[in-house]
Order: C-alpha cells, then structure tokens, then sequence
C-alpha cells in the first residue's frame, strides 16, 4: 500500500472510531476498508487538487460538484451490506469514485448522472482504470433506471427533500437504500432504508452529513410552469 494511502485508511479508521456512538459500531467491513486501500482516488480528482488526492475530506470536480469524503464513501459502501453477487444502483455519479469501490465490492452497478461531461469523464477513468462491471447513464437520477430493477442495493450521493418512491419501488426485498436526505437548509441526515421481505419498510438515522443537493430536473421544471 503506498504511504499516502495507508494515511487515508488510518484517518478513515479514526473517524469511524469517533463517530462509533452514532453509526453503531467502531470498524466498518473489512471487504469495504480493503477496497479503498486498492482503489486510487488520485484518478478520480482534477490535476490540480492532486495534492490532496488522499486527504480525508470532499474536493472540488467542476460543475459545481464534490467528490464526497472518503470516510463517508466508505460509511456509505459499508451500510449498503453488499455481497459479491449483489446488482448496485447508483444516483450521482460525480468522480466515478464512489462507483469504483462499489465495482469493486459487488458483480454489477448501474450508475446515473445528471451532467453529461462529468459522467464522461467517470466513463474514461473507469476504461483507463479496467473496470467492466460498470454501466452508466445521464439523466435524472431521481425516477431510478426501473430497465436493470430490482437492485440489492441503492445509494444517493446527493441530498435528497425527501425519499423519492421511485428508489423504494426499484429496491428488492432485503435491500438497502442509503441516502442523505435534507431536514432543513441547513442539516441533512444520512438515511439507511430497509426494505424488508415482505415489502415493509423501515427508516434509520444514521448521521448528520453535507452533500450537494440532488436536483429533480422533471420536478424542478413542472415547479416553474407553476
Ligand atoms: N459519488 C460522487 C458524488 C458526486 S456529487 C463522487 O464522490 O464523486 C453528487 C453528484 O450527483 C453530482 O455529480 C451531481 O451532478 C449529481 N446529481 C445531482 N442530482 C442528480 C440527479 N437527479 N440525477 C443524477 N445525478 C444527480
């Protein structure tokens, strides 16, 4: 492991272990933290934040969009429980990091952005970077990609107003729906929805989180006719 890397994993690992009170536990899955020891973050950041390629915090993508925290992408991958079989649907494809640790933790993810160069650029990383498990599509994340569901598991990396049904209706039975969602202007919660066997679902506040918010294009336009 190089020696920048190793530094993430020890912060990450404090992080967690700082934060154990609220996420429920002091270490996440050890399949989750072996990912993100082997993924390189330094691919998926513009050349001129390189230098903190491995530091513990968001970065700046363009378009107005971050990279999220690496503590949170693992949070994230971990509270998806995630086998290798297992078919991922993500909303907010950004960088394409997040995408990659998913790749790397389950047999396929199908993953949704709304900025057409910014999910082309995720689409050279991940042909340079090998990945083959990865379809991607532009659009609004927001009605979900009903062609590939149900999915084990879905995950937002934008924050949401409220849950949107589409998601739940594309989530199988026994699968995880992990999403930030936005309580007020100024705090957004990190949400874990259990979907269980007989279609029952229910909701877990998991921690207060920051992320850009997820822009419902159809919504936002029908708001304007208004
Ligand atoms: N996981 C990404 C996070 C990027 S930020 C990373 O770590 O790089 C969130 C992304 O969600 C942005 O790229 C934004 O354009 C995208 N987004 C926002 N609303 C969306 C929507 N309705 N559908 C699809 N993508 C959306």
């Amino acid at each position: 492991m190089n020696k920048d890397i190793k530094h993430l994993i020890e912060d990450i690992e404090s992080e967690v272990q700082y934060t154990s009170a609220y996420i429920g536990k002091s270490k996440l899955d050890k399949r989750v933290m072996q990912t993100m020891a082997r993924v390189p973050r330094e691919e998926f950041v513009p050349k001129t934040m390189q230098y903190a390629a491995y530091d513990n915090g968001p970065l700046p993508i363009g378009h107005g969009q971050t990279i999220s925290q690496p503590y949170i992408v693992a949070l994230m991958s971990d509270l998806l429980s995630l086998k290798p079989e297992d078919r991922v649907l993500e909303i907010g494809t950004g960088s394409g990091y997040q995408t990659a640790i998913l790749a790397e933790l389950c047999e396929k993810v199908f993953s949704i952005e709304r900025i057409a160069e910014l999910s082309r650029q995720a689409e050279e990383r991940f042909s340079k970077l090998n990945y083959k498990n990865i379809e991607t599509r532009v659009g609004n994340g927001y009605q979900g990609w009903q062609e590939h569901a149900p999915y084990d598991g879905i995950i937002v990396t934008a924050a949401a107003t409220h849950i949107p049904q589409p998601l739940i209706d594309q989530l199988k039975p026994g699968g995880n729906l992990v999403i930030p969602v936005a309580m007020s202007h100024f705090s957004q919660s990190l949400m874990r929805v259990k979907k269980d066997l007989d279609g029952e679902i229910e909701t877990q506040d998991i921690l207060n989180v920051v992320f850009v918010p997820l822009v419902n294009d159809e919504q936002d336009k029908s708001n304007s006719v208004h």
